[in-house]
């Protein structure tokens, strides 16, 4: 089966492990920071807190902006059931936003008229937005900022599939427009520790937060004990926090493979053209691409019209093309269903998901198996 993604992992990579495995720490060693240093300078951030998955750290990003009991949490349908999940852990609810249907992105317009009624009373207002930057293009994110900031809604970017992306006025993890972006390593995104994830943020007081939520809530620094240190073995437990710690061991690899960012994402752009070719000579809808922005080309996505997807999918599969769904919409999830959510509410998501096939996409792609996705997708839309 050709996988819809999957890692490039180099002899530099196995090295760098190789190096952590022969050393004094296999975690809490000095990999961890210069990871996180790395990500900084990366991203363009001034915080970076590096995690054990995307999901801890967008829990902690919501922790840390203190959204608990009570309190709302609002994201897109078309992502990954993460995005949402973190609302509920920090025993908030969760609500959608539609996305915009060319973008697949969250859409400003809905977010407006959303919050506008939510302060008429027609629904609660959320403390918390989590635009979602979907197959590497960021959303809007000037929009999302200038929709949310007169309600003081905090913004926390899922970038899960993004690092490296840019928009015109900067890069995604900068936190120009938001309180926190969070990245996932996850073999199958664009960069990967095995399993791993980060937080960045601008605000040095939530990256402390975050920090202390990431290691049980423990500090060892005197000025935030409540009681003098009364050894050098002394620590205080401040808040309750988990160990959602990233070992050095996957840090290292994370290290090595953001040394490779530009080339991982060259190659999945490589790939994208020549499938956006394909689209425009085959008169396939696809993703919108915001000019004079670079997406991480994270997954490639392609609309097969109403009522002939599952047959083209199962179709490919059978050929050994391992096409994929991304997203089925969160609020159709039993789980989030039983929370009585109505899809016609969200229009654009619902015609997405009748559409959307995700065809394969990751650096190690040969242009043999490309051109054969292409001519077997080719075959299937012509019977
Ligand atoms: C993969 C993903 C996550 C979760 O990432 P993990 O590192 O696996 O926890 C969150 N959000 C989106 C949009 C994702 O694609």
């Amino acid at each position: 089966m050709i996988p819809y993604g999957r890692q490039w992992i180099s002899e530099s990579d196995i090295a760098a492990v190789d190096a952590v495995l022969r050393s004094d720490f296999l975690t809490q060693g000095p990999c961890v920071p210069r990871f996180e240093h790395d990500l900084r300078r990366v991203v363009g951030a001034k915080h970076a807190v590096a995690v054990n998955s995307a999901t801890s750290a967008l829990h902690i990003a919501c922790l840390a902006l203190g959204l608990g009991p009570g309190d709302a949490l609002w994201t897109v349908p078309i992502t990954f059931v993460a995005s949402a999940n973190c609302g509920l852990y920090c025993g908030a609810s969760v609500d959608f936003v539609d996305i915009d249907p060319e973008t697949l992105t969250m859409c400003p317009l809905a977010l407006r008229e959303k919050l506008a009624r939510a302060a008429r009373g027609e629904g609660k207002l959320p403390k918390v937005i989590v635009p979602v930057h979907f197959a590497g293009q960021s959303a809007d994110m000037r929009a999302i900022h200038e929709a949310a900031a007169p309600y003081g809604v905090r913004i926390i970017e899922d970038a899960a599939h993004a690092i490296g992306a840019t928009r015109t006025d900067g890069r995604v993890g900068d936190c120009r427009y938001s309180d926190v972006t969070v990245f996932s390593f996850h073999p199958v995104k664009i960069v990967t520790t095995g399993e791993g994830g980060a937080a960045v943020t601008n605000d040095p007081e939530l990256a402390r937060r975050m920090e202390l939520l990431r290691s049980h809530g423990i500090t060892r620094e005197a000025d935030e004990m409540r009681n003098a240190p009364a050894g050098a073995w002394y620590y205080e437990q401040t808040t309750l926090g988990f160990n959602y710690r990233l070992t050095d061991i996957a840090a290292a690899l994370g290290t090595s493979q953001l040394l490779r960012l530009q080339e991982f994402i060259a190659a999945r752009e490589a790939i994208a053209q020549s499938y956006d070719a394909f689209c425009a000579a085959q008169n396939l809808k696809r993703q919108k691409q915001v000019t004079g922005e670079i997406s991480a080309r994270h997954l490639y996505v392609v609309r097969v019209e109403q009522g002939r997807r599952n047959h083209v999918f199962d179709r490919l599969r059978d050929r050994g093309i391992g096409v994929n769904l991304h997203y089925i919409p969160v609020y159709r999830q039993p789980y989030f269903a039983d929370m009585g959510f109505d899809p016609k509410a969200f229009p654009a998501s619902e015609a997405y998901f009748d559409e959307a096939l995700t065809l394969p996409i990751h650096p190690l792609l040969s242009s043999d198996e490309q051109a054969f996705v292409q001519s077997a997708l080719e075959e299937e839309l012509s019977r």
